[in-house]
C-alpha cells in the first residue's frame, strides 16, 4: 500500500520540533538583539564625549552646562557643531513617549531632548549644595574614572530633564532604597541585567573621552564609593550628615 502525504502523528513530531527549535531560538535572539542595541546606544554616548572633548578643546577647556535653557533642547544642542549628530541623542532602546509629546507642566510646551543626561557634579551649574560647580575640564583629577553622561529615566520627574542630581541617590545605608531612588533618575534594566536591579547594565561615558557599558554596582554604591563625585570632593564630604 503506497501512502501519500504525512501521517497526523509525522505532523505533530514536526510541529513538536518547529516548536522546540523556535524556544531555543528565540531567546538566543532576543539577547543578540540585547547586546547589538546596547553597543549602538554605547556608540551614540561615546560620540557624545568626543564631542564635548572637542568642545573643551575649542572653548578654552569648558565643561558642559546642565540646563541651558538658552540653547535649543539642552547641552546636546550646543554639541551640534562638534561632531555630534542628531541621531545620537536617542538611544535605540528608549521607549519615552516625551519625544512625541510634551512633557507634563512645561510652558512653552517642551519635548525630551535627549536619552543622555550629564552628572551634576561635574557641570557649572545644578552641582550639589556646597559643592564648588566644576566649570573646567582640568579641574577634575582623574578624569578618566569620573563619569560624565549617564542615561537619563524615561518616565516620572527626570525624563524631561537633561541631567542627573547624583545627590539624590542615597538617602539611607538600605540598598534597597538606593536602587529606587536611583531607577528614579536611570532606567535600569534598559540594556540588560533585571529591572531596577543593582546588576542592571547601563552605559556611560567618563570625562577623558571613554564609554563603557556597566553595571550599577560597577560605578555607584554610596556617597563615598562611586564614579560619578569627582575624587577632590569625596574627601571634603564623607559620609556626615
Ligand atoms: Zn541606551
Ligand atoms: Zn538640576
Amino acid at each position: 500500500m503506497s501512502r501519500k502525504g504525512f501521517t497526523l502523528i509525522e505532523l505533530l513530531v514536526v510541529i513538536g520540533i518547529i516548536a522546540v527549535l523556535v524556544a531555543v531560538l528565540l531567546p538566543a535572539l532576543s539577547a543578540a538583539r540585547m547586546v547589538s542595541v546596547r553597543a549602538q546606544c554605547l556608540s551614540n554616548i561615546r560620540q557624545l564625549q568626543t564631542a564635548q572633548v572637542a568642545y573643551a578643546t575649542d572653548q578654552d577647556d569648558l565643561i558642559l552646562a546642565a540646563g541651558d535653557g538658552s540653547v535649543v533642547g539642552s547641552w546636546i544642542g550646543v554639541l551640534e557643531p562638534y561632531g555630534a549628530r542628531p541621531e545620537v541623542r536617542r538611544c535605540p532602546a528608549d521607549r519615552s513617549p516625551f519625544f512625541e509629546q510634551p512633557f507634563p507642566g512645561t510652558d512653552p510646551e517642551k519635548l525630551r531632548a535627549t536619552s543622555y543626561a550629564i552628572n551634576n557634579y561635574v557641570s557649572p551649574t545644578h552641582a550639589p549644595f556646597g559643592i564648588q560647580p566644576i566649570v573646567k575640564l582640568s579641574e577634575v583629577s582623574q578624569s578618566s574614572t569620573v563619569i560624565h553622561m549617564g542615561e537619563l529615566a524615561e518616565t516620572g520627574s527626570y525624563a524631561g530633564s537633561d541631567h542627573l542630581h547624583v545627590q539624590n541617590f542615597y538617602l539611607t545605608i538600605a540598598p534597597q532604597i538606593t536602587i529606587s531612588l536611583i531607577n528614579q533618575q536611570m532606567p535600569l534594566g534598559r540594556h540588560g541585567g533585571q529591572e531596577m536591579s543593582w546588576d542592571a547594565k547601563l552605559n556611560f561615558s567618563f570625562l577623558d573621552g571613554h564609554a563603557e557599558s556597566l553595571k550599577i554596582r560597577q560605578v555607584y554604591t554610596d556617597p563615598t564609593t562611586n564614579l560619578f563625585v569627582p575624587p577632590q570632593f569625596i574627601k571634603q564630604s564623607d559620609l556626615e550628615e
